[in-house]
């Protein structure tokens, strides 16, 4: 399990992380909002727990941002125990579970375990990006039918148009942590990505980031 954990504490921060690395969950740290956001953005992570309070950007302001983005990773909102309005916006906005500080490393592992093992809701996904409407339940990509793996990629790129995404992240995602592909398996189904696109007649295009990885972007 790979968590992101946003929190300006330092100190608690530390002792938590401490902790979470016993129990084998791999933790990446963000110690203010605008941190906490890039990161968030990325499909890296089992769970996003976030801190209300923060430098920067708050919280609440990254969870809008998230589900904004059609992104459905489970999140947990910590924050102090007399915030309970922060608390109902944060369900409101689409956290999935609330835990009040100080809280027991204990308690929060409980909580992300539970959530890595619920299962994903059954719900229609469909994602647009310009011209490209992409249907999930279905795998039709403007109607024209994809491959699982095509499917995956496109919504990893779909999800997050305006950044890259690298092959490692959609090896991961598509294939499996633990697969044993290569990353050309990734550049192969790319060039099958782009056919499509083409036969589609897209104004969208998958563009190739030196050294990173992939972006949607519009043709130039
Ligand atoms: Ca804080």
């Amino acid at each position: 399990m790979r968590i992101l954990y946003v929190e300006d504490e330092k100190y608690l921060a530390e002792a938590v992380i401490h902790l979470l690395k016993k129990e084998k969950i791999n933790v990446d740290w963000a110690a203010d909002g605008e941190e906490g956001l890039e990161l968030a953005l990325k499909p890296n992570y089992d769970v996003i727990v976030l801190d209300i309070m923060l430098p920067k950007l708050s919280g609440l302001d990254i969870l809008q941002t998230v589900r904004g983005r059609g992104i459905k990773t489970p999140i947990i909102m910590l924050s102090a125990l007399n915030e309970v309005e922060d608390k109902i916006k944060g369900l409101d906005y689409g956290a999935d579970d609330y835990l009040a500080k100080p809280f027991k490393t204990a308690e929060l592992i409980a909580r992300l375990r539970a959530l890595v093992r619920r299962p994903a809701l059954a719900e229609v996904e469909k994602l647009e990006y310009e011209d490209l409407k992409l249907d999930l339940t279905n795998r039709t990509l403007n109607g024209s039918e994809l491959t699982d793996k095509e499917a995956g990629i496109m919504e990893m790129l779909m999800r997050t148009p305006g950044s890259a995404i690298t092959k490692e992240q959609i090896l991961a995602h598509v294939w499996g942590l633990d697969s044993e592909f290569e990353e050309n398996y990734v550049e192969v189904y790319v060039s099958y990505l782009r056919k499509k696109l083409k036969s589609l007649k897209s104004k969208v295009q998958i563009k190739t980031i030196r050294n990173l990885g992939y972006k949607l972007c519009l043709e130039s």
